[in-house]
């Protein structure tokens, strides 16, 4: 692995802490803790990257060396590696839990690649750091598997995210009560190597603004500035302004795109959004089968579900305004950061049109045809149906005779169907009527709209299909998964399977429909 080059700056420019102690603690006075993963005892490469592996420079014989399985799973450090967990608090379910930090993650360095981008690595379930708590800083299998298969599929799709380079099984067993109802299970322990150009997170920022450590808050906001966001003067004087601005333009882009491909975080605390607009933190998400904007796939959020699908747009401002409130005390005028709320508010709004009007193949959605939007997502939810089969098929609706048949495959219940038909028709009447009014050739529209509509997405219960196999051994799912994510928009011949709509036994299964923080 002689192409991976590190340049720490993280470690190098921020205090860290003196201490060297792995008992669960407070951290006061620094951006991390320098700490080693913990080794493993017989650790296995079940799955990698080709493409994250490509982009750091490593080659076949790399990924088949028995130096990288080592490294990733924590028992081997490459020269220039200086290991670290990160420091940072955040609010989960909306209120202030104190200091959080990398309770399992530990950071290994920032390979700096050849054509200068910055990748830092890091593993999840390597083992205990100061900010465990009472847990063991292990992951096991199911969640590891999750996390690896989905942000690849997200970068394919095209949604900002932060990607993984490998899938270590450690050979060691973890000890997890998935629903948290006294029936605990050793489950085989895992960890995912996870690459990102930086994992700051807003709960880095919030942690020393709630503590009153205002010059590092400053250092901290001034480091971001300087190596995450090279496009911003780092030196203006209104840059902290201008910054978290850009904080907000590319959340609101992001949460775009998940409302876009009905992706659901289920865990949208503030130490789970990241600076850089990234999905970040893959627990109990989920993907939307039939369109309901109620829908969380987190049992923790049942009650309350703060992070259902149509609620992101909102809490993600809601987060921003808790990073808007911990930056406050570093700026003479902290009103100045509301432009930036509000520019979150038009940026998805503008992003969320954009979008829809190629989802349903329109030059531009008109405010008019905001109405034929929200008709079809209240349709496509009285309905029960297939949020991506549905606008999949759109495609082959014919402006000139629109009918249902292109959509048969994406309704879950035959009797909704049957008692929704009229209500369908006179919507596809009025869709059809407005593609006619845009005149745009056919064969065009399909392919714009098939470039923003996926066919295949990772839904609930390939994924956990792809669990149930591994827990066995056959590693074989996960390989086809990531080879048919990698073209999420084209219609690959064999590969109908992946597409499918959810079955029924897959309606109440733990690990389809109802996932938990357990992981
Ligand atoms: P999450 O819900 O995954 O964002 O985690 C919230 C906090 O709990 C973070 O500080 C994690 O590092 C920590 N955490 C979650 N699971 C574990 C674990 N098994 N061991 C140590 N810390 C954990
Ligand atoms: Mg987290």
């Amino acid at each position: 692995m002689r192409n991976l080059h590190f340049d720490n700056a993280f470690v190098r420019e921020l205090p860290g802490d003196p201490l060297t102690d792995l008992r669960p603690r407070q951290v006061t006075g620094a951006c991390y803790s320098r700490v080693d993963p913990t080794p493993v005892s017989a650790p296995r490469l079940v799955a990698h990257s080709p493409e994250v592996a490509a982009a750091l420079g490593l080659d076949a014989s790399d990924l088949a060396s028995q130096k990288f399985t080592q490294v990733f799973a924590g028992n081997a450090l490459l020269p220039g590696m200086e290991p670290y967990a990160a420091c940072y608090g955040g609010h989960q379910f909306g209120n202030w839990a104190g200091q959080l930090g990398d309770g399992r993650a530990i950071s290994l360095g920032e390979a700096v690649s050849a054509d200068g981008r910055r990748h830092e690595l890091q593993l999840k379930g390597a083992g205990l750091t100061p900010y465990s708590r009472m847990a063991d800083g292990r992951a096991v299998l199911r969640s590891s598997l999750r996390e690896f298969l989905c942000s690849e599929a997200m970068h394919h799709l095209g949604v900002p995210t932060t990607r993984a380079l490998s899938l270590v099984l450690t050979g060691e067993q973890v000890v997890r009560d998935m629903f948290y109802d006294g029936h605990p299970r050793a489950e085989p322990g895992a960890i995912v190597c996870r690459v990102a150009p930086s994992f700051i997170r807003f709960g880095n920022f919030e942690i020393f603004a709630a503590r009153g450590e205002e010059a590092i808050l400053r250092q901290l906001v001034d480091f971001t500035i300087r190596r995450d966001f090279p496009e911003l003067d780092a030196t203006a004087p209104d840059r902290i302004q201008r910054w978290f601005e850009e904080v907000c333009v590319r959340t609101a882009r992001m949460i775009a795109h998940w409302m876009r491909v009905g992706f659901v975080h289920g865990v949208m605390n503030t130490d789970n959004l990241s600076v850089l607009g990234l999905t970040i933190d893959y627990g109990p998400y989920g993907w939307l089968e039939d369109v309901d904007p109620d829908w969380t796939p987190n049992t923790t959020d049942a009650h309350g579900r703060r992070y259902a699908f149509g609620r992101q747009p909102e809490i993600a401002q809601w987060n921003l305004l808790c990073l808007a409130r911990a930056l406050a005390g570093l700026l003479k005028d902290p009103e100045v950061l509301r432009a930036g709320l509000d520019r979150y508010g038009e940026v998805y709004s503008q992003e969320y049109r954009r979008m829809h009007a190629a989802k349903l193949g329109l030059a531009e959605l008109a405010d008019d045809d905001v109405a034929l939007v929200q008709r079809l997502y209240t349709l496509m939810q009285h309905a029960e149906v297939d949020m991506t089969l549905a606008f999949r098929a759109l495609a082959d609706i014919d402006p000139d005779a629109p009918s249902l048949a292109p959509l048969q495959e994406a309704f879950y219940r035959d009797d909704l169907r049957e008692r929704h038909a009229g209500e369908w028709q006179a919507w596809l009447d009025d869709y059809g009527a407005r593609l006619r009014a845009d005149g745009e050739d056919s064969a065009v529209r399909r392919q714009r709209m098939h470039a923003v509509n996926p066919r295949y997405v990772l839904r609930n219960y390939l994924a956990q299909q792809a669990i149930d196999r591994a827990e066995q051994d056959d590693f074989t799912m996960i390989q086809d998964l990531l080879e048919v994510l990698r073209r999420p928009y084209e219609d690959q011949a064999g590969r109908d399977a992946f597409a499918a709509r959810r079955p029924e036994w897959a309606r109440h299964r733990a690990g389809c429909s109802m996932l938990s923080c357990s992981s």
